[in-house]
């Protein structure tokens, strides 16, 4: 396994095509738009290095029995799930962002479990090929991002009725030795970070879609990829000096971008899903399942620490003993493990797959991710009304810094006695990034928007067997007119 160190050391010696803000990034790794997020992942590196978590960051591998990182970790057991869950939230509190490496774990387990039934049907060889590159990933204990998410062009059109066909990603060309991919994948998490892209249909496909049913993987650094990493809200801070204004050292959100591939070869042994549709669909709800109940975990660990920054401001601003604050606080606490119940549930309650590996519940992982997407918004209004208006309307650090206006703002600037402005500066800058817009909407639609998870939760609900017990229940017969 690498640290950190080595981690960020690994990525220097690769290089990728990596735009930002219209120019193309010499030594990305070192700009200080995606040094927060480097930063953050190479966080869930060290966590797993430094052997105080093994029994969290670490895990034994079923394809050779060496210790992995839980992040290249198939899930083998509802065990193994409740850890990954442990996980996110430790990881997700010592950063108190995203650290975006989870994506790619639950990717490795949905290819996983669909190349094994794509062959057992149709006599392929993806599984065999997948386990190789698997045990790559997990020996040189490599990121990877899990890129499905398509720019879809017109919504009510499918893939292959749209004006311009590259809008979902496709097979353009089939040769003897791979296969040539052209499209786009947009939102990516921590694709400019990462070693490996998994790309993954966004959606299940009928025969006149076989083109757009593609799994591989893309190294970050291909020719034809080009990655453009996205805008974010107050990133033009990172650049200053001292970072102060940004509130914490590392990134908000996942660093997402967006990636373009332009006819890009990729081999066959890294070609997992090429034209089989109908497996497309599993791939995507499974995917989805797994990534939907990490939120519990992560974005429990997140608020773990928003609630302590929250709860800090208070005691400066000298109302945390006051009981409606208090109760505020106490219902921060509540909306926070309501998800981390459902994310612990939804793994508690899973069932093996045929590939050997387990998957979560989907109504509950589903449900998880549905409170998510109200909770964080919930919980950020609480944080707001906590720490006043003064979270929209703080002067900048460089007017703290001023020799002319400095001292006048730090004397009107102050809180309880014992806490400098610096802190209480600190604290505002934290909240105000975690809670804007972007974490609000990673919130909302990351791992699917909330009509997606509706969709799987009627289904799964099974209002027809419901509708048979209440019958039973109320005693209602079926079929005799003369009862109605
Ligand atoms: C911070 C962040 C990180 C992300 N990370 C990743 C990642 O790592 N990998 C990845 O693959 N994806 C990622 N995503 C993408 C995420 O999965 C998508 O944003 C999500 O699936 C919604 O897709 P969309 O953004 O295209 O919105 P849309 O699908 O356009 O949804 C917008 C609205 O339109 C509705 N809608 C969509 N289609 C229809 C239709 N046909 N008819 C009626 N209504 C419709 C939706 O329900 C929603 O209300 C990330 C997103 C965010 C915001």
């Amino acid at each position: 396994m690498m640290n950190g160190t080595q981690y960020l050391e690994s990525l220097k010696r690769r290089s990728p095509r990596i735009f930002y803000r219209g120019k193309r990034l010499a030594n990305p790794y070192d700009h200080p738009a995606l040094a927060p997020h480097v930063r953050t992942a190479a966080v869930t590196y060290d966590l797993a290095a430094n052997g105080k978590h093994d029994d969290i960051m670490t895990a034994t591998s079923a394809l050779d029995g060496t210790k992995i990182s839980r992040f290249t970790h198939l899930f083998w057991s509802v065990d193994d799930l409740i850890r990954k869950i442990a996980m996110l939230r430790l990881i997700g509190r010592e950063t108190g962002t995203c650290f975006q490496r989870c994506v790619g774990v639950d990717g490795i387990n949905a290819i996983w479990s669909v190349t094994y039934e794509i062959d057992r049907a149709k006599g392929t060889g993806y599984h065999k090929r997948f386990r190789e590159f698997l045990l790559r990933l997990q020996r040189e204990d490599l990121m990877s991002a899990g890129a499905m998410t398509d720019p879809k062009g017109d919504r009510s059109l499918p893939p292959w009725q749209q004006a311009d066909p590259d809008l979902y990603v496709r097979i353009v060309e089939r040769r003897s030795d791979g296969i040539v991919i052209r499209g786009s994948k947009t939102h990516i998490t921590g694709a400019a970070n990462s070693h490996e892209i998994l790309v993954m249909p966004t959606l299940g496909l009928p025969p006149e879609g076989a083109d757009y049913a593609v799994t591989c993987a893309v190294p970050i650094d291909a020719p034809g990829v080009t990655v453009v990493f996205g805008r974010q809200t107050n990133d033009e801070r990172k650049e200053e000096e001292g970072r102060f204004d940004c509130g914490t050292p590392f990134g908000i959100v996942g660093g997402e971008s967006t990636l373009i591939f332009e006819d890009v070869f990729v081999p066959d042994e890294r070609v997992f899903m090429a034209g089989e549709g109908e497996f497309a669909g599993a791939l995507v709800e499974r995917f989805s399942a797994w990534h939907r109940a990490n939120y519990g975990g992560c974005k429990g660990g997140n608020a773990d620490v928003l609630l302590g920054a929250t709860a800090l401001l208070a005691e400066i601003h000298g109302t945390i003993k006051n009981a409606v604050v208090r109760d505020k606080l106490t219902e921060i606490v509540h909306l926070v493990e309501t998800n981390y119940a459902g994310a612990v549930g939804s793994s508690a309650l899973a069932r093996q797959l045929p590939a050997g590996n387990w998957l979560v519940d989907p109504l509950l992982a589903n449900t998880v991710k549905q409170n998510v997407t109200r909770f964080v918004y919930q919980v950020a209004r609480l944080t707001h009304d906590i720490a006043g208006g003064i979270l929209s309307t703080l002067p900048s650090d460089a007017d703290f810094r001023s020799g002319e206006i400095g001292g006048l703002l730090e004397k009107y600037f102050a809180g309880k006695q014992g806490f400098s402005t610096g802190d209480k500066r600190k604290l505002i800058r934290y909240i105000e990034g975690m809670t804007s817009v972007a974490t609000l909407v990673e919130a909302l639609h990351g791992a699917g928007s909330p009509q997606a998870q509706r969709i799987v939760m009627l289904r799964q609900a099974d209002l027809p067997e419901k509708a048979r017990q209440a019958k039973k229940v109320i005693g209602i017969k079926d079929g005799d007119p003369k009862d109605k």
